[in-house]
């Protein structure tokens, strides 16, 4: 999608502190942390949302979940929490899906 930001990030264009990359998956340190650990994992094939993603190719959904956990054990973290913000009510601003990986610090629940 030529306007989408992490599609950009995907193909190289708009830098990114990268984690990780498999082949359905780019991961990135988030721009502006709320937590020790705030990674995004992204799809390579662009959705809009988690969900959307399923539908389109359950195979990129469940390795994106997978390297989720990985990252997070690989930062150390046993627990920590995984968001996909959806629709612009939940705080949604980027419409390419993603999940957010934190943890690092005592996480409240509700969330805000
Ligand atoms: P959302 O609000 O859509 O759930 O999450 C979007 C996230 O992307 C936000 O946490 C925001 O800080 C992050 N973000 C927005 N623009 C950039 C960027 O250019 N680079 C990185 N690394 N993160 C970004």
């Amino acid at each position: 999608m030529p306007d989408c930001l992490f599609c950009k990030i995907v193909a190289g264009d708009v830098p990114a502190e990268i984690v990780s990359t498999t082949d359905h998956t780019v991961a990135f340190r988030d721009i502006n942390p709320q937590a020790p650990t705030h990674v995004l994992v992204i799809p390579r094939l662009h959705a809009p949302d988690a969900a959307s993603l399923a539908l389109a190719s359950p195979e990129a959904a469940v390795a994106l979940l997978v390297e989720t956990r990985r990252i997070a054990m690989a930062e150390g973290h046993d627990s920590y929490r995984l968001v996909f913000n959806t629709g612009e009510g939940a705080g949604q601003t980027v419409f390419h899906a993603h999940g957010h990986v934190l943890a690092g610090r005592d996480l409240t629940w509700p969330p805000g």
